[in-house]
């Protein structure tokens, strides 16, 4: 390891051997993007096991997302190898999660604790507010959602609407429900460990003993709640390493609190500060437009990125007329640099603001068989069927998890009603117990009338029988007999095929899940395991084929890096979100959004917008968003100056921004279809050609005209299904 450490350490330019080798206490690294700061914090922490010996269970790694998480394990394994005793990696969240399981019981909490999501709390809150008559249209189950968590994370509501009142009343409510279900939500996670280390100094101490060393990512995204226990478990050496970039902060609407960054010197007057400057990920053309975009901030510590890269691809600013062909100009050009330039799919990145921005992509991406994924999009977690046997394990783990037994009792079906459940829920109250136990304990049953008696009894036994079997079984054996014996497998195989074959899929896939686990921690059990499902929510931790174009938001993005960068939708209400736009400080946050996207981007970075756009049903005009304007015109290519209301693009111009000619062949092909000339009919036995996959034979064709998909049985490739729409053939007999 001494050998790897010298070589690794050889590897940084002299601030970062600096910030590595900084002496012990508390160490502020305050830099720009792609400036080695996540190198610096894991290098940090092989620096402390390699070179001080310190025991790599007592260093402990934080940063904000899962996909973070996984790229600071990865960069540990890289630099240590593939060893048992990492330090440990993961979100705060995670670390909260096993910090309760650990020591919850000190106040009382107990260690088979259920993490209600945001879809359990919402449900959870909807029948609070339905108990108190309060109607959806008056106050739903998200807003109060929101401000509750706003009130749970420390922070006040103005009180300027009478409905803050409401919220307030109703988060004893809340919590009370919560704690009879032996649940916590996301923001009790965070507020929990900082209530027991109140209440019991001792475990506090315990905890503390157990880590010398707290490094942290991302710092500038921490909350009140997070930088108050990462002080905490760090006190009272203060060995605490904080790496972070105040212009990359973009959680501020979720209380996170990038003055953190210029507090900690505040806290900690011990603090050494390094800064790093030169930037490693990017050309210097990405640089500059990066710097042109920040520069525009007022609210920060002055910063200029530079590279030793100087040379580099120009970036490219597309104005193209409607949203559709966003995603066809696009697509091809990652065709076209994929067959060019020999990137591989994976090298690709789409970046948007909202959500619902990808689904134009991924259609034009399916059309063509490519294969992508889209990262904290269509969450894993939240698709019925994985909710359904989830619940039946969460049932097994925790008898009281009350959101859990209202789903799997009623799935499959049983005949289980809104009339047996406001018995059970009656009962419960009039005995003072979790519905759970009424359900499985006969003599409270008794209570019930007879009908909800025999509808509820199989279930107990089954929910009986089950916890019995599973207590012998290892995790993965454990998803398997519940996905059995609990008739899910049974009941969605007898939905239509469609159906029944993705979502027989997904189950699959979560059995997949477990093994992947149980093969890496052996000892996980399925509360560990439940633990995991409800804080990562991204399938694609479990992908096999890893060569993927990724689609995400841009939030979403943060901390990693792409060859190729496309930012798109960049248009008023869109960046700046039209929710974001009433203050300085959000339209600022907005623009450090911006700017994360940009310095994802290692070599190509491209920015499109669109003139039309469907917005909520109606096709709407778009503005190009205002931060576009602050690039400086040499820095983009086919750039028309822009004047102050919308952006001019020429004929000239326009030929300026022609990617490249390929590019123009979607566009004809949409072009004939608009002016209503037909596409070439396919007939099963035809012999196609595609520019990727070669020479196929349609094997089969589904939709009507305008959606027509074939499927195409390629040589040496296998059968790929195409919308004819938007797939680049040519028809060769
Ligand atoms: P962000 O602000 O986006 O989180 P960062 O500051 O954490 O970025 P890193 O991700 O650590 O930056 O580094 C950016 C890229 O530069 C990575 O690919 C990293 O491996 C590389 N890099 C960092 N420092 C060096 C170096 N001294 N020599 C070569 N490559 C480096
Ligand atoms: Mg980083």
């Amino acid at each position: 390891m001494q050998h790897r450490l010298q070589q690794f350490l050889s590897s940084l330019n002299p601030e970062q051997k600096a910030a590595v080798g900084a002496p012990e206490g508390p160490v502020l690294v305050l830099a720009g993007a792609g400036s080695g700061k996540t190198r610096v914090l894991t290098g940090r922490a092989f620096y402390l096991v390699a070179h001080h010996r310190v025991n790599p269970h007592a260093v402990l790694v934080v940063t904000f997302t899962n996909k973070a998480a996984e790229e600071l394990r990865s960069r540990l394994r890289g630099y240590m190898g593939e060893r048992s005793d990492l330090p440990w990696a993961g979100t705060f969240h995670s670390f909260c999660a096993r910090l309760l399981r650990l020591h919850g019981e000190a106040i009382g909490l107990p260690r088979e604790f259920s993490i209600y999501d945001t879809a359990d709390t919402e449900q959870v809150l909807s029948e609070i507010l339905a108990e108190h008559r309060i109607g959806r249209d008056e106050l739903s189950p998200a807003a109060l959602r929101s401000w509750i968590s706003l009130l749970k994370n420390g922070g006040s509501l103005s009180g300027r609407n009478p409905l803050h009142r409401r919220a307030e009343e109703l988060l004893p409510r809340y919590d009370e429900r919560l704690r009879r279900a032996q649940a916590v939500d996301f923001d009790d996670l965070l507020r929990l460990p900082l209530e027991m280390f109140r209440s019991r100094p001792d475990v506090l101490e315990i905890v503390q003993r157990r880590f010398d060393h707290v490094l942290v990512d991302e710092f500038q995204d921490t909350n009140a709640h997070q930088y108050e226990l990462a002080k905490q478990i760090a006190a009272p050496q203060n060995n605490l390493f904080v790496v972070g970039d105040d212009d990359q902060s973009i959680y501020g609407w979720r209380g996170a609190q990038y003055r953190n960054v210029y507090d900690f010197q505040r806290d900690l007057p011990a603090a050494q500060v390094y800064r790093l400057e030169q930037n490693y990920r990017s050309t210097q053309p990405i640089l500059d437009v990066a710097n042109d975009v920040i520069a525009a901030n007022r609210d920060r510590q002055e910063k200029r990125l530079w590279t030793e890269r100087v040379a580099g691809e120009k970036t490219v600013l597309r104005q193209v007329p409607r949203a559709v062909d966003e995603a066809h100009e696009v697509v091809g050009e990652i065709h076209h640099l994929r067959r060019t330039k020999g990137y591989g799919w994976k090298d690709f990145a789409v970046l948007y603001r909202v959500n619902a921005l990808s689904r134009q992509f991924e259609e034009v991406l399916i059309g063509q068989a490519i294969p992508y994924t889209v990262i904290g999009g269509t969450r894993f977690y939240e698709r019925k069927e994985i909710k359904d046997i989830v619940a039946y394990l969460r049932v097994l783990v925790n008898a009281d998890d009350e959101q859990a037994w209202r789903r799997a009792m009623r799935t499959p079906p049983r005949g289980i009603g809104d009339v047996t459940l406001k018995q059970l829920e009656q009962e419960a109250r009039r005995t003072g117990r979790s519905i759970g136990r009424v359900i499985l304990s006969e003599a409270d049953r008794s209570g019930l009338p007879k009908a909800a008696q025999n509808k509820l009894a199989p279930v107990a036994e089954l929910v009986t029988t089950l916890k019995a079997r599973t207590a012998k079984m290892g995790l993965v054996e454990s998803v398997e007999a519940v996905l059995e014996a609990s008739g899910l497998m049974a009941h969605y195989e007898q939905r239509d095929p469609d159906e029944s074959e993705e979502r027989i899929a997904n189950l699959a896939q979560l059995v997949e899940a477990a093994r992947d686990r149980a093969r890496e921690h052996p000892e996980f059990s399925l509360s560990d395991f439940l633990a995991e499902v409800a804080l990562v929510s991204d399938i694609d931790e479990y992908d096999e084929t890893p060569d993927r174009v990724a689609l995400m938001t841009m939030h979403a993005s943060k901390g990693l890096e792409f060859p190729v960068v496309f930012a798109v939708g960049l248009e008023e209400k869109l960046l700046p979100h039209q929710r974001s736009q009433g203050t300085l400080a959000e339209i600022e946050e907005e623009r450090r959004l911006f700017y994360v996207a940009v310095t994802r981007a290692m070599q190509r970075l491209y920015l499109t917008y669109s003139q039309m756009r469907y917005v909520n049903g109606t096709l709407e005009f778009q503005e190009p968003s205002r931060f576009l304007r602050d690039i400086s015109p040499e820095h983009v290519r086919g750039w028309s100056l822009p004047g102050r209301a919308s952006v001019r693009v020429t004929e000239e111009d326009d030929d300026l921004v022609a990617w490249h000619e390929e590019s123009s062949a979607p566009r004809e092909k949409q072009r004939r279809l608009m002016t209503g000339q037909t596409l070439i009919p396919y007939r099963i036995g035809d012999v196609v050609q595609h520019p990727e996959f070669g020479v196929g034979v349609v094997t089969a064709k589904s939709g009507g005209l305008d959606d027509l998909k074939i499927r195409v049985a390629f040589e040496g490739i296998g059968s790929k299904l195409l919308a004819v729409k938007f797939a680049p053939l040519k028809k060769l007999q």
